[in-house]
């Protein structure tokens, strides 16, 4: 089997390949190759988990585990659209599954969207976490800034503008990343949630961490408050829901604390504008009422808020890939169950899809465990109808990177880069400090000479 993607979804599906009763009922050897366009494995866990959420991040150890197994063979700096198309992993798999994720922003359709100083939540994510597809230098301007969206992602970027640099030493942020930072002159971001309180869609844990930060102050405004009978069933039905209400309400009764930045969120602002010529220089906001049906309606009201730069983080989006069909809507492969849909809808035969791009970009990690499930669960009920593999054997798909001349890393390469990453953490007491380049990346887990 061939697994496109080493993040959460791809390395739970390869897992249940290899512990399926079906398959080994059958004594089926089960051969699985999990392809990734980086060097390293992990996905998300390493280029997208915030680098002060280290209990998230200790998941790589279940991870790895997988990994580890003897029937599973990982394959870095594969990229599939580039080194490889769908023929290709067709002769040499007898089923692939691509669990690419969600990598890109979903656009905001806003006047000034396009100005400097507008970034996408996934940019600034995969810059903090230092992704080597992105520019190493992130200008963090100005002293007020928004942040669009009430998610566990907008909560995340908003942490890490009004967190003081030197809080995230412990972590495994790069020194390009604390520079910039720490260089940063941040005093109020501002988190605006298009809906009221019971609908916003952050976590709770993720909602009381904000209030954890030294020296930043979490402020709260009574007059966005409004709950309805829709709000009152949705928090009767929805324990998150609950707690964060009463989050959000005991915040709003406590009296200013003076501390130097703040982090204000906003309930029922919709932005309508960014606003500014040449650069950000405030936020438009229409303030929204309840409908009374669970929704939201503009009241006419607008607000002007003095900021530099607008932070989007309102939900991400799939990338398409070569020679399948794509919901670009969504951000989606179409499937059904996992089986990739052709553009009549029928089941491509031996290709499935898991995770993020099979569902969209919803979802704890954990919950793309039940999405493997039953995309493996299809796949080994089509089996006995799969074309098998015309080049099955494992060395056949390495002589054909060999002859492509890509340059792919493997687990032992991933597990040296590792250690290399420890090693320069040792001197400053850091669990790692990540190598920054594909280049020096592929470098240090192929072995070779600087
Ligand atoms: P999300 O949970 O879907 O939140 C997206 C937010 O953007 C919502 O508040 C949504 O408002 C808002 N939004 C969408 N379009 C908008 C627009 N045009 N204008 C204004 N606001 C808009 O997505 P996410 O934050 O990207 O998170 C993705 C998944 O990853 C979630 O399941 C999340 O829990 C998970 N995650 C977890 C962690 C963690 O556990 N620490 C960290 C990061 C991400 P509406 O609700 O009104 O549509």
């Amino acid at each position: 089997m061939g697994i496109v993607g080493s993040g959460p979804a791809g390395i739970y599906t390869a897992d249940l390949l290899t512990k399926d009763d079906t398959l080994a009922a059958e004594d089926t050897q089960v051969s699985i190759d999990i392809l990734d366009k980086l060097p390293s494995p992990y996905g998300l866990v390493r280029y997208g988990v915030a680098p002060d959420h280290p209990r998230i991040k200790q998941i790589q150890g279940a991870l790895h585990k997988v990994l580890d197994k003897p029937q599973i063979r990982f394959l870095g700096n594969v990229e599939y659209g580039v080194d490889l198309k769908l023929d290709d992993l067709r002769r040499h798999y007898d089923a692939v599954v691509f669990a690419t994720g969600s990598d890109r922003d979903r656009a905001l359709d806003l006047p000034g969207a396009e100005l400097p100083g507008c970034h996408g939540a996934a940019d600034f994510v995969a810059w903090y976490d230092s992704h080597p597809d992105v520019t190493p230098e992130w200008r963090v301007n100005g002293t007020g800034v928004a942040v669009i969206g009430a998610g566990n992602v907008a909560v995340d970027v908003a942490r890490i503008l009004a967190k003081d640099a030197g809080d995230l030493l412990s972590t495994d942020i790069t020194d390009n990343v604390h520079r910039d930072l720490a260089a940063k002159d941040v005093t109020d971001v501002h988190v605006f949630a298009r809906r009221g309180i019971a609908h916003a869609k952050f976590t709770p844990m993720e909602l009381r961490e904000l209030d954890k930060q030294p020296g930043v102050e979490v402020v709260v405004y009574p007059e966005d408050f409004d709950i309805d009978d829709a709000c009152v069933a949705e928090i009767e039905s929805n324990n998150h829901a609950k707690t964060n209400v009463k989050v959000l309400q005991n915040w709003a009764m406590r009296d200013p604390k003076g501390l130097p930045r703040r982090l204000h969120l906003h309930f029922l602002h919709r932005p309508v504008e960014v606003l500014g010529a040449d650069g950000v220089t405030g936020l438009r906001t229409e303030r929204m009422e309840l409908d009374g049906n669970g929704g939201v309606r503009g009241t006419g009201e607008f607000v002007d808020h003095d900021v530099q730069a607008v932070y989007r983080a309102i939900g991400y989006l799939g990338s398409p890939l070569a020679d399948l069909p794509f919901d670009a809507e969504r951000g989606v492969l179409p499937n059904d169950g996992g089986r990739v849909l052709d553009l009549d809808e029928n089941a491509i035969s031996g290709v499935y899809t898991t995770g993020w791009i099979k569902r969209g970009p919803v979802g704890l990690i954990g919950h793309t465990k039940g999405d493997a499930l039953e995309t493996v669960g299809n796949l080994v009920a089509d089996r006995p109808g799969l074309a098998p593999a015309e080049e099955p054997e494992p060395e056949a798909f390495l002589r054909l990177l060999d002859e492509r001349r890509v340059p792919y890393t493997t687990w032992e390469g991933w597990q040296r880069l590792e250690a290399h990453e420890a090693t320069l953490g040792e001197p400053h007491g850091r669990a790692r400090v990540k190598v920054l380049t594909r280049t020096e990346m592929t470098r240090v887990a192929r072995g070779e000479d600087a």
